[in-house]
């Protein structure tokens, strides 16, 4: 079994505002749906019911889980839906209202058939979801009963198997660790991203990888676009205000004057991952990065690459994601990508090494150089715990990846001024965050129950 996810797993388009939260479960429900109809007896389900464990009973209701399930009962997909149909479909079921699930059966369905259940802790995963179908009444045998991980990135996993997306056909260049990836570069003369790209081919063949990996790129470019443009205040309560559009206008007028007197890409660095992660906190359209809460910094990146950096081109954005895919594969096949599971570490962390190693490539580092600056990125991240205001993927998600952009591109140059030789292995660092994450309290896991979660007062 090698570490290599696919980037079109890794990254996969959604909704927002959360990829554990919102769209793994909506995937595990549609699953779920899919396997009651293969029963051959979903006209005879009389009731459904869905509860939620761990960090998706405590923070579901803030990052839209209620409502990505009944998405998947009806058949929805995150890739594809329109995410007006999934936002508010939970909170607006009234007395008498009704489900009516892939294939066409309809079911009675209330608010209170998802049930929430935040002290119970599956052995599986903090993020656990078991979807019940009865015929009739609920003390009789179910007709199916099954359980779901949400295990990060929108990735799912079913009792004890393995996610789908590792396993896969075996892969030209396996690698399990950040050594054995800068080994078999030197023995094959490649760069991270030819390694990418050779185990990529034999998954997908060139030209569907080529094409992917654009739909992945436009995705998120619509995002970026969407979020500089979109004003007011986010969902959720919390009165936070949308801020990329006005930074957006600022900087156009600023980067208009004759008399520059200022480089303003760090500020558009900002602008770029303000405008993912507002679109993301809005339940709009997102690619996650390898995670939702994360979604901003990998294209932030990536714009600041090709608006500043001469020469850059979509060729390099290929390679840029690809190289991402490649750091994003060993954090979550050594550690994890899961905030429920891992902190914020392992969401911005990851995020902000695969920009940061991404981005050191495209720059013409040397594998060498690309590993250091991953691992520069993640070291400064471990121990960051995730404690989201009022559950939702706002405070202090929003900011955090605007900042982790800026570090992102810092290490990355940091790691081009040396030569790749370095104290601190990628590998220690991911192994590091993965023990730390096991260290670190529940309540600082997408539980909402401590940081600045119980010290914000919430309006
Ligand atoms: S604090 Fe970090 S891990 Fe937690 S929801 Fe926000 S971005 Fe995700």
């Amino acid at each position: 079994m090698t570490a290599y996810v696919s980037a079109l797993d890794l990254f996969s388009i959604g909704i927002g505002p959360s990829s554990s939260h919102t769209v793994g479960p909506m995937r595990a429900a549609r699953v779920f749906a899919e396997d009651l109809v293969a029963t051959g007896r979903s006209s005879e389900v009389g009731r459904i019911r869905c509860s939620l464990f761990g960090s998706l009973g405590s923070t579901g209701l803030g990052h839209g889980t209620p409502d990505a399930v009944l998405a998947g009962l009806t058949g929805l997909r995150p890739e594809t839906c329109d995410p007006s149909e999934v936002h508010g479909a939970w909170s607006g079921l009234n007395d008498g209202a009704s489900l009516t699930l892939l294939g066409g059966h309809s079911i009675p369905f209330q608010t209170d058939d998802v049930h929430f259940e935040p002290r119970t802790r599956l052995p599986g995963h903090p993020n656990a979801l078991t979807l019940t179908a009865w015929a009739k009444e609920t003390d009789a045998p179910p007709l199916l009963e099954e359980t779901f991980y949400s295990i990060g990135g929108g990735f799912i996993r079913r009792g004890t198997e393995r996610s789908s997306a590792q396993a896969r056909v075996a892969q030209p260049l396996p690698y399990d660790s950040s050594a054995e990836l800068l080994a078999l570069c030197e023995a094959h003369e490649l760069t991270i991203c030819e390694v990418a790209r050779r185990n990529e081919e034999a998954i997908h063949g060139a030209a569907a990888l080529d094409a992917g990996l654009d739909a992945i790129w436009d995705a998120m470019h619509t995002c970026v676009d969407a979020g500089l443009s979109h004003t007011g205040l986010l969902p959720g309560g919390l009165k936070v205000k949308r801020r990329a559009a006005a930074v957006r206008m600022r900087l156009e007028e600023y980067d208009g004057l004759p008399l520059r007197d200022r480089d303003t890409s760090t500020e558009w660095l900002h602008a770029f991952a303000l405008a993912v992660n507002e679109e993301n906190a809005a339940g709009g359209r997102v690619v996650t990065a390898p995670t939702n809460g994360a979604a901003g910094i990998i294209p932030a990146v990536g714009h600041y690459y090709l608006r500043f950096v001469p020469g850059a081109d979509a060729a390099g954005i290929r390679r840029y994601l690809l190289t991402a895919v490649a750091i994003g594969s060993l954090v979550k096949a050594n550690a994890s990508i899961s905030g429920a599971e891992g902190g914020c570490q392992a969401e911005v962390g990851a995020a902000c090494a695969m920009a940061s190693g991404a981005l050191c490539a495209v720059l013409g580092g040397t594998p060498r150089q690309v590993e250091n600056a991953a691992e520069i990125a993640m070291e400064h991240h471990l121990g960051l715990t995730c404690d989201p205001v009022g559950g939702l993927v706002q405070v202090p998600c929003i900011e955090r990846n605007a900042i982790a952009s800026s570090t992102a591109v810092s290490a990355a140059r940091m790691a081009l001024h040396g030569d790749g030789t370095h104290l601190v292995s990628l590998d220690t660092v991911i192994e590091t965050m993965r023990q730390t994450g096991l260290d670190m309290m529940t309540k600082y896991k997408e539980t909402s129950e401590g940081g600045l979660a119980v010290n914000v007062i919430e309006c």
